[in-house]
């Protein structure tokens, strides 16, 4: 099995579940309430964890309750912590609102995530060295996200990008991205093109070597130097697509790094995202390694 290095953001997440979202100046009733860990980082590091006994988080959490808690919760599913550490910023949060039909909107505090620097990043250079895949998001300061880049890509340490929250990206960084994951949107503002196959194509020339657009209930898109295609996701029941990015990308590159071949791995992937949005919130709705396995047998 390979080793997964996850250097990325760590949340709470408050999640209220409304009939519709709010206007702005508008006070909505929520008809329900939960706290559940989140953080893009984490998420995909429990996504991973499904699949893989050999996930490492590199994050950073604030001295509190939430803080310790969310250090509990990733220890209990088998992730190695030990390059987790605390500061006094609060623990980064996201409070999500939820309407019916699983739309949803999202406002982020980073707290803690901020204060991943690469200065502190840089004490884990043997850890993230050792690696087979590095996988990071966009929580985290972009100057932790370079440099990560640079010291796995020198190292020869393929780099999975999932491209979230939404936002240009140089030329140098995408050069040296192994598998990038971006949905419409996050492809729209890197490449200024919602097509796929027109993304997947600039984003290629800027030197990404695998290029995997996820499509919501379409599945996703793939693209490297000798494969295109779509592949169909599965029929399911939809309430909440919160974390469903999180849960394919850590699912896809959990079973990359186990050496599953890309387009087997995307089915495994688009089953994990399908299963995630049949649940509330985000790393409580991740699926398990046998329900994804039932789905996958059942068809789509
Ligand atoms: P994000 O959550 O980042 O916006 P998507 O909405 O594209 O990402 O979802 C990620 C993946 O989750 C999709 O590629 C697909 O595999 C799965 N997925 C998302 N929504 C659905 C759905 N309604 N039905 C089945 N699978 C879904």
């Amino acid at each position: 099995m390979g080793k997964i290095v996850v250097v990325g953001s760590i949340n709470m997440d408050y999640t209220a579940m409304l009939a519709e979202l709010p206007h702005p100046g508008e006070t909505l009733l929520a008809k329900n309430f939960k706290m559940s860990g989140g953080g893009k980082g984490a998420n995909q590091a429990m996504a991973a964890a499904i699949f893989s006994d050999q996930v490492t988080m590199i994050g950073m959490l604030g001295n509190d309750p939430a803080g310790h808690a969310l250090y509990k919760k990733m220890q209990s599913k088998g992730i190695d912590v030990s390059c987790i550490e605390f500061t006094e910023t609060p623990t980064g949060n996201a409070l999500i609102n939820v309407a019916e039909q699983g739309k949803n909107t999202i406002v982020v505090f980073p707290g803690a995530n901020h204060q991943l620097t690469a200065a502190h990043v840089a004490k884990y250079k043997d850890v993230i060295e050792a690696a087979d895949m590095v996988m990071m998001q966009l929580e985290i300061p972009m100057e932790t996200v370079r440099f990560v880049t640079d010291m796995a890509y020198a190292a020869n340490v393929p780099v999975f990008l999932n491209p979230a929250p939404a936002q240009a990206l140089d030329a140098d960084l995408l050069s040296k991205v192994t598998y990038i994951t971006p949905n419409e949107t996050e492809l729209l503002r890197i490449t200024q093109s919602f097509d796929s196959t027109r993304g997947a194509v600039s984003l290629m020339n800027l030197g990404v070597k695998n290029v995997i657009i996820t499509l919501g209930s379409n599945g996703c898109y793939m693209k490297n130097a000798s494969e295109e295609g779509r592949i169909g996701t599965f029929k399911v029941n939809a309430i909440d697509t919160t974390a469903a990015g999180d849960s394919f990308s850590g699912a896809l590159a959990a079973q990359l790094a186990n050496g599953v071949p890309l387009k087997e791995a995307l089915v495994f992937a688009n089953a994990t995202g399908a299963l995630t949005t049949t649940k509330i919130g985000a790393q409580e709705a991740l699926p398990t390694k046998e329900e994804v396995i039932e789905l996958m047998k059942q068809g789509q």
